[in-house]
């Protein structure tokens, strides 16, 4: 069962002299309930953007995005915001999303304030999801400067999830993390996933996190979505997926001449107006990629791409 629904959403930003970029454009996808949904893809590619639209913390262009049977993009913003602890995210560095000067308890109160419950049982709420993420009692008292990088990372989760949302968004919430607290931040993840029924969408650009994490991953270029695979392994089929997975492989500088026959690092990135969105820096571009958009399909319904050459 899905529980989010994306139609032909995009955002198109007005440039100078009358140019408009779509940051995001024509995303269809949906979210299934109980899912780690990856998104990955380089810098700007629109993975934020497309997380602030199915939040409405941006407004799409045009578009659709259902929950609960209802489209999210026709809410008000006083609508949204009855929504809005249903549909959740953590940042890459909570650490700048509250005040350092806050106690621990005052930054994970914050999202249910408005709510009927007393203080104490309010309290109470803040000790037990502290208690889910590791960190005892002793830490409700104390400020948000005091604290390190691991421990203001579970405070930023426990504040995103103090509300009991069902869809949370994590925003490379493990990106700034040394490797043995992201290890640990990432089971985390995992373990309240199964604990209280969340879905994720898991933005990164680390795939190793993406691979550890997620059950089915998007990729996109140049705001498009060029493949949805079950899970980001050898099985990839589109020349940029195959591309972002040898350039993770890579640490051997002997093996970077294979990264050649797959992708031209420094092709234009300038979106073509017409033709696949990924031709020039495709190495196998003919004239069918540069006059047809491909659409993405695929032969089993997990498993889309959007390439002129893959054609089961
Ligand atoms: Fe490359 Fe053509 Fe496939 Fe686009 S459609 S990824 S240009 S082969």
């Amino acid at each position: 069962m899905d529980i989010l629904t994306i139609n032909n959403l995009s955002k198109c930003f007005d440039m100078k002299a009358k140019k408009r970029i779509y940051a995001v454009k024509d995303i269809d996808l949906h979210i299934k309930e109980g899912e780690a949904l990856g998104l990955v893809g380089e810098s700007g590619c629109g993975k934020s953007t497309l997380a602030k639209l199915i939040l409405q913390l941006e407004r799409p262009t045009e578009g659709e995005v259902i929950y609960k049977d209802e489209d999210l993009v026709k809410k008000k913003f006083r609508q949204m915001q009855e929504i809005r602890n249903e549909l959740q995210m953590v940042f890459q560095n909570s650490a700048n999303m509250f005040n350092p000067y806050f106690t621990v308890k005052q930054i994970i109160m914050e999202p249910i304030n408005d709510k009927t419950v007393s203080k104490e049982e309010k309290e109470k709420m803040i000790v037990a999801m502290l208690e889910k993420l590791g960190l005892d009692e002793s830490f409700v008292n104390r400020y948000g400067n005091e604290l390190s990088g691991g421990q203001r990372q579970r405070v930023g989760i426990a504040r995103a999830l103090i509300s009991q949302p069902r869809f949370v968004v994590c925003d490379e919430a493990v990106s700034s993390l040394d490797y043995i607290i992201k290890k640990q931040i990432l089971d985390l993840l995992l373990s309240l996933k199964e604990q209280m029924g969340l879905t994720y969408l898991f933005i990164s650009h680390d795939l190793s996190s993406v691979k550890r994490v997620c059950d089915r991953v998007v990729v996109m270029y140049l705001g498009n979505i060029v493949e949805i695979l079950p899970r980001l392994d050898e099985d990839a089929r589109h020349p940029y997926t195959k591309a972002l997975l040898a350039a993770s492989l890579d640490i051997d500088p002997r093996n970077r001449t294979k990264q050649k026959v797959l992708y031209k690092e420094h092709g234009e990135k300038s979106i073509p107006k017409e033709g696949c969105i990924f031709q020039y820096r495709c190495l196998y571009a003919n004239d069918e990629c540069r006059s047809k958009r491909p659409e993405l399909k695929g032969g089993d319904g997990d498993h889309l791409v959007a390439c002129h050459l893959c054609r089961d």
